[in-house]
């Protein structure tokens, strides 16, 4: 028997959906209200029919309050919009780490309701990192211990093949979990005091490792991703500076890789910032292009040297002919704004194609190399001839 909470507005509706879920032996409740759904949920509740619209509280806040609290509950989501307003609300379910069972448009009937309930318990968490919960202190001490390190991605040219530059990617060794991704961890240090020593572990290995880097390649860039709070320290750009000459590294042998929304919350000094690293030979990237809040009044005011197309519109673009779309248009933006144009996220050759054939100029994702430790590069390239060549 499972618990569920029904959460809509229209009481005879929360009650039609209790009462089929209880004559198919489950333990149902209903709220209408903020106050109910706060009344009522529990930890032990399994599973929450939501409705994404309600008077004076919303489904997605809802998302957000289950993810806060970690809760174990999965979610239907219910709606009588449109379909794409429900596959964005299941997208953010997803993103946060909670599971959808079902997707449900209305009018909703029973059968709906049972297949919904039967898909509890058969899938495997959105995110299999999910479980895993770090803390601050955990991640300082893991700092310390120099539990991080890097691995590198090749990124090559699609006209020829040859390895343009490697995308540094962070990785954590943790005693009990293996080897963590970002995604488990990044969320947290973003948020907290502890990304200004994180970003600066990145440049020291980057740096460190760049004579290494270069007997594999003597041309290629390394790519670093940048966090917001990194875009707010007005000296930053100076240090970065600086420091990347005493290790007899120039800027232009650097891309700061910037998401749209670190950029975001307050133009006048990422702009500031961003300007300053471009005029001392940095490039910049923007990362993520086409998923965050990026104006194009930003792409146009801020100097990025190129443009990065989120992995999302690539991965499914043979596919999908809407995503298609957003990856052409986004490159011919970025020629037209004289920006090298790459797309991430390239899982076979199909799309490896694919996006030659719109004109991108580079390419990286798994087909071509996977993220690898600096020992792996030698590796790869020699078992790619075409990288290897200098064009
Ligand atoms: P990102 O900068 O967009 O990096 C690309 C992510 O896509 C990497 O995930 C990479 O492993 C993954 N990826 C590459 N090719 C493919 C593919 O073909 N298919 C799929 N499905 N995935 C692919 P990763 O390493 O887990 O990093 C996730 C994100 O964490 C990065 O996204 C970046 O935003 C952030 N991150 C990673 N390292 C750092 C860092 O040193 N500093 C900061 N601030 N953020 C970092
Ligand atoms: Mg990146
Ligand atoms: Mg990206």
């Amino acid at each position: 028997m499972l618990q569920l909470l029904i959460v809509d507005d229209e009481a005879d509706f929360g009650d039609f959906v209790a009462e089929a879920a209880r004559e198919l032996g489950h333990d149902a409740e209903t709220a209408s209200s903020d106050a109910e759904f706060s009344a009522k949920y529990t930890r032990k509740t399994d599973i929450i029919f939501l409705d994404l619209f309600m008077p004076g509280m919303d489904g997605i806040e809802v998302i957000r309050f289950l993810s806060d609290n970690k809760s174990r509950a999965a979610v239907v989501l219910m709606s009588g919009h449109n379909a794409t307003i429900l596959n964005s609300a299941r997208e953010l379910a997803e993103e946060h780490g909670i599971e959808v069972l079902a997707v449900l448009e209305k009018p909703i009937g029973i059968d709906e309701i049972a297949g919904a309930i039967a898909n509890f318990g058969q899938r495997k968490p959105a995110g299999s990192a999910r479980r895993i919960v770090t803390s601050i202190d955990e991640i300082r001490e893991a700092l310390d211990r120099e539990a991080f390190f890097l691995v590198y991605q090749p990124q090559i040219a699609l006209n020829g093949g040859q390895l343009i530059g490697i995308e540094a990617l962070l990785r954590w060794r943790h005693p009990e979990h293996g080897v963590l991704s970002p995604s488990v961890f990044m969320p947290i240090i973003e948020t907290s005091e502890l990304i200004g020593p994180v970003t600066e572990f990145v440049i020291r290995r980057v740096c460190r490792d760049m004579p290494e880097l270069h007997r594999v390649n003597g041309t290629m860039h390394v790519a670093i991703n940048l966090s917001a709070n990194s875009i707010f320290d007005i000296d930053f750009p100076d240090r970065l500076d600086r420091y990347v000459r005493m290790h007899g590294i120039e800027p232009r042998q650097i891309v700061l890789e910037i998401t749209e929304t670190a950029v975001m919350s307050d133009l006048a000094v990422s702009l500031d910032i961003l300007t300053r690293l471009r005029m001392r030979g940095f490039e910049l990237s923007i990362d993520d292009f086409g998923i965050g809040y990026s104006s194009m009044e930003q792409l146009v005011r801020i100097p990025f040297s190129e443009l990065k197309i989120d992995q999302k519109f690539v991965r499914n673009l043979v596919k999908n002919a809407e995503y298609r779309a957003v990856v052409e248009i986004s490159t011919t933006l970025g020629h037209n704004l004289g920006m090298t144009v790459i797309a991430e996220g390239v899982e076979d050759e199909e799309t490896l194609d694919a996006i030659r054939a719109i004109g991108c100029d580079e390419g990286q994702g798994y087909w071509i190399g996977r993220p690898m430790p600096i020992e792996d590069l030698r590796t790869w390239l020699a078992n790619n001839s075409s990288a290897a060549s200098t064009g």
